[in-house]
């Protein structure tokens, strides 16, 4: 049986994330967005009425929601603001490869803490010379003794300037490529740790965007997560559970420019009557309700998917590819509709479009989304 229908948990979730956001979030949103302050004060209340950090196992205090309750929170969050969103939900990034391939002890050190108080990690793989070729990173980690030394420089790494502490990956064996990388959990506070300056960026100002330069940084054989040479496949199962919900924050934005689209092209008009009655709108509303409605089902499916506990890494990739392309071409529209005013800061809807942006580049480009489907399926059908 197919069911559509919200758990009555669910439901309780998505109205909880959709009062936060009208309520906390979108009347702060153009503040963050001309400033680029960060939104702690809001990151610390979504953590106090618990929107955040779902995936905790229940035996470290936390909630061990699903993929799916993570979703449906970060398309009413996107439906807001995607810049605040990104910067609340930076921490499931960095602990989903804690939650995937850490110990027990590991995660009580790691994880217990963060649901007691607002801690925040951030996840640093992407360097200045190598982003969709994971591969291709230079920082190493060289065992010394019963300790680890790391040497390199991560870039782009979401909430970097105020993260306690940071996933690192790194390679311990050059020689064997991606299996000999390595991952590590590094305190912010350990000495080596340089944190680069705010990144100016297109959209999502809220969110903070810095480089991470870790200078012969001592940590602990027992902050190595998983085992030696593991690194690169934690790193990577870490997108099975934050990509659907990174989909789902797509599907938030588009939504939140269809209902600017709609309710504009009933109230301006031109030739007489209101925009809303030529074909040339009307059809483009239609296609972004239509394209909404299926980017949240391919959200849903992915999350399905892995809540039943199976491998989701293609739909994962299907539903960030599609709601991320679709949000782009949605804010695109919207603009459109909304003529000179569209690309006015006047008007909600020029944000918008530069906020979906990065949904194309961030957790994996959509070309690289690509390269994983089309493998898959060849692979499949060898
Ligand atoms: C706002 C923001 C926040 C981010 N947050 C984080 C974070 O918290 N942690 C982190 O580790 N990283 C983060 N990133 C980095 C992000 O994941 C990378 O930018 C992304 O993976 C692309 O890497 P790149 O920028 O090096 O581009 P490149 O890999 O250099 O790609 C450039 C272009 O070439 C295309 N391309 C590359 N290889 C291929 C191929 N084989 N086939 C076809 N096309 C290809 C890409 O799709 C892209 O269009 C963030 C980036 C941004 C902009």
């Amino acid at each position: 049986m197919i069911c559509f229908d919200l758990s009555e948990d669910q439901k309780q979730i998505q109205e909880l994330a959709r009062d936060f956001s009208q309520n906390e979030i979108l009347p702060k949103a153009p503040h963050h967005d001309q400033t680029g302050e960060y939104p702690l004060e809001i990151i610390k209340k979504a953590w106090e009425l618990g929107l955040t950090n779902l995936a905790i196992p229940e035996s470290c205090g936390g909630l061990q929601f699903g993929v799916m309750e993570d979703a449906l929170i970060s398309e009413e969050f996107g439906a807001a603001c995607t810049g605040i969103s990104t910067a609340i939900s930076a921490n499931n990034l960095a602990e989903a490869p804690i939650i995937v391939g850490a110990t027990e002890e590991q995660k009580q050190m790691i994880l217990g803490p963060m649901t007691e108080e607002c801690i925040l990690g951030s996840y640093c793989v992407t360097e200045p010379n190598a982003g969709s070729d994971v591969q291709g990173i230079q920082s190493t980690a060289t065992k010394k003794g019963n300790d680890y030394v790391i040497n390199g420089t991560k870039m782009w790494i979401t909430g970097a300037g105020h993260a306690n502490w940071f996933f690192v990956l790194a390679y311990t064996d050059k020689e064997k490529g991606f299996r000999g990388m390595s991952a590590f959990y590094v305190p912010a506070d350990t000495p080596g740790i340089t944190i680069g300056k705010k990144e100016q960026n297109m959209g999502q100002r809220a969110s903070d965007t810095r480089e991470v330069i870790f200078e012969d940084v001592v940590v602990p054989e027992n902050y190595r997560i998983g085992q030696e040479g593991k690194g690169w496949l934690l790193a990577m199962a870490a997108f099975d559970h934050t990509r659907p919900a990174v989909a789902a924050g797509a599907v938030g934005i588009a939504r939140a420019a269809m209902e600017h689209s709609a309710r504009y092209a009933n109230e301006r008009k031109a030739f007489g009557r209101p925009i809303g009655k030529f074909q040339g709108i009307s059809f483009m509303i239609a296609d972004m309700v239509k394209d909404i409605e299926a980017a949240r089902l391919l959200v849903w499916k992915a999350c399905y998917e892995k809540d039943q506990g199976r491998k989701n890494t293609r739909f994962a990739a299907i539903a960030k590819v599609f709601a991320a392309d679709m949000a782009m071409r949605i804010t695109t529209d919207a603009v459109q509709v909304f003529g000179g005013y569209g690309y006015s800061q006047e008007y909600p809807v020029e944000k918008l479009m530069r906020d979906a942006k990065v949904f194309q580049i961030y957790e994996g480009t959509s070309q690289v989304q690509r390269i994983i489907i089309s493998r898959d399926v060849l692979q499949e059908y060898r």
